[in-house]
């Protein structure tokens, strides 16, 4: 087909939406390493997940056989009012770089929320509900889950407690208050509700909180209160799953317009917009009827894929989740203060890793100011205003695009947009204050952090 029959945007119909979600565990041949208990070294049984996860869930997090899961209905029709999202052909960001490439983005930030997390919140609220349960408590970071997870909990009428990190509680104030419109409890962590937060906030007074504490309050929560359980935005296979609807959605709208992907780019945080972004890719790779060059895009300030190690590790501060076998810097490893809060997280799913060590997909790093150079003129470009995290995926699209103009390479490019900057003024404005840092962790500060991870084996 001839560029100028492609539309700007192309969008599916409501009857070509997947009715299924695609597990791409059932297509590897060396399956993602299974979540181990912390005391007994041994693999997570479903009864131990159970007190913690919603049963529905630990069926999906344990399967690694069935290869298409059904959407249930009613998550179909809460998708409906958002999804399909478009998938865009960069025609503006083509012509301005002059490149011979042609540039697709899968845009991800058409919702409240401002991202793809809602494609697993409302899954798992719907799953919690199927279950009988009051309600779920999660953390939040940066806060875009808990945005998420409040306008799916809303949406079934679920209690929905969110502990925040306390610095982003403090700091982005209106995130808080979305949180709160869709009915959403939201607690700054560490708090004095929980015996993890005393306990940090005794041996750490003053301290601005991090991830995996409010991992560990809000896991005691769930634990400790009848009818609650504990839901994870990322890292777990179950998220994978859920988010496999973008790259399913996207490998539909290119087959109807009879293009083929050649690099497939996306930004890596725990890892599951890019799971689930290229899972119907690499299952065709894995089946050996296609072949893509696929880029996981990380920061230089928190490089789990490009310089940690496989290895086990404890998901949490507090050390109270499974451990998990993944490319990881060690569960105390502080990243800098990278604006970029949704790729802050030490490790990285357990699936990705091994698709990465097993060399189907390549990762690179690349450095905040560069970054936001790429989303300032990508939002100038193609007028959306990206978040910082989905800015990582514009700079290695870009530096793709340009290399096709040295060889002159028609190349097709498809990335992952995964959401909205709106919240991300302060990081903005530092960069057009021109008082943004690159902090890039020293060798030594990496290996630190390593040399204190559990011994398994
Ligand atoms: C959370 C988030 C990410 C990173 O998380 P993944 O699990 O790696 O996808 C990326 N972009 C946005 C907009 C996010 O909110």
């Amino acid at each position: 087909m001839s560029n100028e029959k492609i539309p700007y945007k192309i969008y599916l119909e409501e009857s070509e939406m997947p009715k299924e979600w695609y597990n791409v565990r059932a297509d590897m041949k060396n399956k993602p390493a299974p979540l181990l208990n912390p005391g007994t070294l041994q693999p997570m049984t479903a009864e131990e997940l159970a007190p913690v996860f919603c049963e529905e869930l630990v069926k999906q997090e344990l399967d690694d056989t069935t290869p298409y899961i059904e959407i249930p209905e009613e998550i179909r029709d809460f998708y409906k009012m958002y999804r399909p999202s478009p998938l865009v052909r960069a025609y503006c960001l083509e012509k301005k770089l002059g490149t011979p490439a042609k540039i697709y983005y899968k845009f991800e930030g058409n919702n409240t929320s401002g991202s793809h997390k809602l494609n697993s919140a409302i899954a798992q609220a719907y799953y919690a509900k199927k279950q009988g349960l009051k309600g779920v408590t999660t953390e939040t970071g940066a806060g875009q889950w808990g945005t998420a997870l409040s306008m799916a909990c809303s949406y079934f009428d679920l209690d929905c407690k969110v502990y925040m990190v306390k610095v982003s509680y403090e700091q982005k104030p209106f995130r808080r208050e979305v949180m709160r419109t869709y009915g959403a409890s939201v607690t700054p962590s560490p708090s004095t509700e929980t015996e993890i937060g005393k306990k940090i906030l005794a041996d750490h007074p003053g301290t601005t909180g991090s991830l995996g504490c409010a991992i560990s309050e809000a896991v005691e929560v769930a634990t400790k209160s009848e009818g609650y359980r504990y839901v994870l935005g990322s890292v777990l296979n179950q998220v994978l799953l859920h988010q496999s609807v973008i790259g399913l959605e996207t490998k539909a709208a290119l087959d109807k317009i009879g293009e083929k992907a050649d690099i497939i780019i996306g930004c890596a945080g725990g890892g599951s917009n890019l799971g689930g972004l290229i899972s119907p890719f690499v299952g065709q790779m894995l089946r050996g009827e296609e072949d893509y060059r696929i880029i996981a895009v990380e920061p230089a300030s928190c490089p789990s894929f490009t310089r940690g190690k496989y290895a086990y590790d404890f998901c949490d501060t507090g050390m109270v989740c499974p451990l998990a076998k993944m490319y990881t810097l060690g569960s105390g490893f502080i990243p800098a203060p990278n604006h970029a809060g949704g790729l802050r997280y030490h490790g990285m799913s357990s699936t990705l890793s091994q698709l990465y060590d097993d060399g189907l997909i390549e990762a690179t790093s690349v450095k905040q100011t560069e970054v936001f150079e790429a989303a300032e003129y990508f939002a100038r470009v193609e007028g959306i205003l990206p978040a910082p995290e989905s800015s990582h995926a514009i700079k290695v699209a870009i530096d793709e695009a340009k290399k096709c103009i040295e060889t002159g390479e028609e190349k097709t490019i498809v990335f992952g947009l995964t959401g909205t900057g709106y919240f991300d003024m302060f990081a903005y404005e530092k960069f057009h204050d021109g008082v943004m840092d690159d902090y890039i962790p020293t060798d030594a500060e990496i290996a630190e952090s390593l040399s204190k991870l559990p011994k398994v084996d």
